[in-house]
């Protein structure tokens, strides 16, 4: 993959712990200037790069798995010499960061964080509102952010698993550049951001599970009546960190209307059972997660005085590098195109060996069969769940035009 650089000023992913460390050695918060990432091709899961240009100094990190981050200036930093001339120099420094990723991520990614990151944004944006939208199970607020007036609407949603926290956070770095863009009159990938929010309302959903993010953070205590019953659903392991459904073993993808019925029998004969992945529950939308979506996505879809209508469903999921939808005459453009401005695989769900579990009971199937909108399950990033944090820099830079661009295409 070619390097592409960032464009905006402060605005890109670098992961928290280099964000920490690069005013440390430049002393500086200038140093957030443009910023550019490329995966490590050889080592895919080890490493990642990223280019930092300050004034005309590039600065490259190299990121590890195992936190060390070394730092060196090459290529365009030029120093002047005597008589004028310019050398080019290189210096390095390794840091090692002692801060463990799961607290990390803990830090950083609980649903509570994402609540007041949320709150935040709708602050300091103005097309920004911030709306609770239903409650999960446990009680915590599922939100939305509404950027825009117009009467044509898109929706983007996160996290329905709870190990797919990545999915927030990205969505998040999305609902800010957008804003950021949009405040400033910017443009990105050609898309006249504010120009789009008064036709175009983008309903940004980033954490449609916010109790199984939590217990994919920071697992359940076996004293409490709800830990004792999820250690059991989790075949009395403490190790939640693969955790996808819901609080109480329902994985909220396989809760929507769409072939509950014979899904229901061919969960059986697969032996799914509650807590494992693709357990859909005892009825359609008999979840409350699930509930607030379907009640958005009615609300987004009905008809507005000016002929609004809610244009496409995009939903995050991780990982593969690949896009589901439907083989239907309403979503096989956009996936092409979804697709060609992502470089991700265009897989049809209903079509092949996906087909298996894939297209039943799922937020995209529901919407694309039943309300006939374009809807999307979008699977970002490649590895195991849950994808390390240091992966996030790299996924964005990979889905941002898609992102961009299908607030304009749909
Ligand atoms: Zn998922």
């Amino acid at each position: 993959m070619q390097p592409r650089f960032f464009s905006a000023p402060g605005i890109f992913p670098v992961p928290p712990h280099v964000c920490t460390l690069l005013p440390v050695y430049f002393n500086t918060a200038a140093a957030f200037c443009q910023v550019l990432i490329e995966r490590d091709k050889v080592c895919r899961r080890k490493n990642f790069s990223i280019y930092v240009r300050i004034r005309n100094i590039s600065v490259f990190f190299r990121i590890s798995m195992k936190r060390r981050i070394s730092v060196c200036h090459y290529g365009a930093g030029r120093k002047k010499s005597g008589g004028g001339k310019t050398d080019t120099y290189r210096e390095e420094v390794t840091f090692t960061e002692n801060i463990s990723e799961k607290e990390e991520r803990k830090e950083g990614y609980a649903s509570q964080k994402l609540a007041e990151r949320l709150g935040r944004l709708a602050e300091a944006h103005r097309f920004v509102r911030c709306q609770t939208v239903g409650r999960s199970l446990c009680g915590r607020n599922i939100r939305a952010l509404f950027i825009g007036c117009g009467e044509k609407r898109l929706l983007y949603t996160g996290a329905h698993h709870g190990s797919e926290y990545i999915t927030s956070a990205l969505l998040c770095d999305f609902a800010e550049e957008f804003a950021s863009a949009a405040d400033m009159g910017g443009r990105r990938f050609g898309v006249d951001c504010r120009d789009v929010l008064e036709r175009r309302t983008l309903v940004i959903l980033p954490m449609v599970n916010p109790d199984g993010v939590d217990i994919a953070l920071m697992g359940a205590d076996k004293n409490t009546p709800l830990g004792a019953k999820l250690w059991s659903l989790n075949k009395n392991s403490g190790d939640f960190s693969h955790w996808q459904a819901n609080a109480r073993g329902v994985d909220p993808n396989h809760n929507y209307n769409y072939r509950f019925a014979e899904y229901k029998q061919l969960e059986k004969s697969l032996g799914i059972q509650p807590g494992a992945s693709g357990y859909s529950g005892e009825y359609p939308e008999s979840e409350p997660e699930t509930l607030a979506v379907a009640r958005l996505v009615n609300r987004l879809s009905a008809a507005g005085a000016q002929g609004g209508r809610l244009c496409a469903v995009l939903s995050f999921h991780t990982q593969g590098e690949v896009i589901f939808s439907h083989n239907t005459r309403e979503c096989i453009a956009g996936a092409a195109f979804l697709s060609r401005v992502s470089g991700y695989r265009d897989e049809k769900t209903d079509l092949g060996a996906a087909g298996l579990t894939g297209s039943y009971g799922g937020l995209s199937d529901w919407v694309s069969r039943e309300l006939l909108i374009p809807a999307y399950t979008v699977e970002c990033g490649k590895g195991k769940n849950p994808l390390p944090q240091s992966d996030r820099g790299y996924i964005y830079a990979r889905i941002r035009e898609m992102l961009f661009l299908s607030a304009v295409y749909f």
